[in-house]
């Protein structure tokens, strides 16, 4: 468990695959670039939109934020 209560990062499909964020990311300021578990920048307004069901499918899952995770359990 993360001191601001989430247990897991929330996966994204951006541009750039299918990440994973914290939710100071996913709560940041549009217009910002955010950082995924991995390192990533990411623009806060990718971050945050719906993504389309289809760049789910399409976007790889980024195996860096994938053990990041695996790691708190
Ligand atoms: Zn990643």
């Amino acid at each position: 468990m993360l001191p601001d209560g989430t247990k897991i990062g929330r996966w994204q499909p951006v541009s750039c695959g299918r990440h994973a964020f914290d939710r100071a990311a996913r709560n940041a300021e549009p217009g910002l670039v955010a950082k995924a578990l991995c390192g990533v920048d990411v623009s806060t307004d990718e971050l945050q939109r719906i993504a389309p069901e289809i760049a789910w499918v399409r976007e790889d899952t980024c195996m860096a934020c994938w053990r990041i995770l695996a790691s708190r359990q």
